[in-house]
């Protein structure tokens, strides 16, 4: 519902009749007080409170809450990174909307006065890349699956992402983003940034790795302590595959696109963990001929308990694969 300010109900050229006249010192004080009370409600409820936090030598974290899209976090589910080189700030994703892009760029700058050089988007799911439209003067890279499928489906994800967390996205739009710089790995300010593409979240999955400090952005290659969402996984046997080769290499914590960052290695064994569970409670109940809805009702191992949304998560994987499971199964 468009919001309405106090000042605009109010008729222009007022004049006060005599009763007015008492009490209009008081009502104007109060009007007053009203458009104070209304624009600060205005300014906190579309305020993100993005803080960043230091997690690396020059490595900062923007860390999302573990819910799925609502009118009170206005997407704000995901985790952004930047690192700020000796030449400027590489930003890993740029959020859900226009909004959380300029608040982002205003909470980077009071980090450093070092101007943001390059963007990131490490996929195209729209709590990634739609705070781009704040970094439109700034070179965008992706891969080009990515960039396709912005082009593609990008209007459609922004409109549904409005029905899901509502006024947040106003004025958001889709800034496709260019190609990755030509060099791999990127020597830049000080850092070795390489880029690596996998494919088992949609099909274009783009991963850094600062070979300087030993920081990975996994992007939503690996969600950790929140259940993983599955609408364009090319399948569950390749995304764990491509795991393993994430396993193997040489980095120190890792920054998983949702959830709390990871320092000791488990991040990707619970991954790999829950992909193998749903790879075969599927298969298993694809060859026993259950039907979607008993699927959902299947009960979840417990050990995934302490995973934020693995009830809602499973639903929502059951829907998207089970019908390849029975089509496998016949
Ligand atoms: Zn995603």
């Amino acid at each position: 519902m468009p919001l309405v300010s106090v000042r605009s109900v109010l008729p222009p050229g007022l004049r006060l009749n005599a009763v007015a006249r008492v009490f209009g010192c008081l009502g104007l004080l109060a009007v007053g007080l009203l458009c104070v009370l209304s624009q600060s409600a205005v300014a906190g409820r579309f305020d993100y409170e993005l803080r960043p936090r230091q997690v690396a030598p020059d490595t900062w974290l923007v860390e999302g809450r573990r819910e799925s899209f609502s009118t009170t976090n206005g997407g704000n589910i995901v985790n952004v990174a930047f690192i700020v080189t000796d030449a400027g700030v590489v930003l890993f994703d740029t959020g859900p909307s226009l909004r959380f892009g300029q608040q982002l760029r205003h909470a980077i700058a009071r980090i450093t006065d070092k101007p943001v050089v390059l963007v990131i988007n490490s996929h195209a799911h729209p709590d990634h890349f739609l705070g781009n439209q704040a970094f439109a003067d700034v070179s965008i890279g992706a891969l080009s699956g990515t960039t396709t499928q912005i082009t593609q489906n990008g209007d459609s994800f922004a409109t549904s992402l409005y029905g899901l967390t509502g006024d947040w996205m106003r004025g958001t739009e889709v800034v496709v983003p260019a190609e990755l710089p030509p060099d791999n790995p990127l020597i830049l300010g000080g850092h070795r940034l390489r880029f690596l593409a996998f494919e088992g979240h949609t099909g274009a999955d783009l991963v850094m790795l600062d070979e300087t400090t030993g920081v990975l952005f996994a992007g939503d290659l690996v969600f950790y302590q929140r259940a993983l969402t599955t609408p364009q996984t090319p399948g569950l046997a390749h995304w764990r595959a491509e795991l393993d080769q994430l396993a193997q290499l040489d980095y120190r914590l890792l920054i998983p696109g949702h959830g709390p960052l990871d320092d000791t290695r488990q991040a990707i064994n619970q991954m790999q963990d829950y992909l193998a569970w749903l790879d075969a409670t599927l298969s298993r109940a694809a060859r026993q001929g259950l039907t979607m809805t008993q699927v959902m009702a299947l009960p979840i191992d417990p050990r995934f308990d302490a995973i934020s949304l693995t009830r809602y998560e499973f639903s929502r994987s059951v829907a998207h694969l089970y019908p390849g499971y029975e089509e496998a199964a016949f």
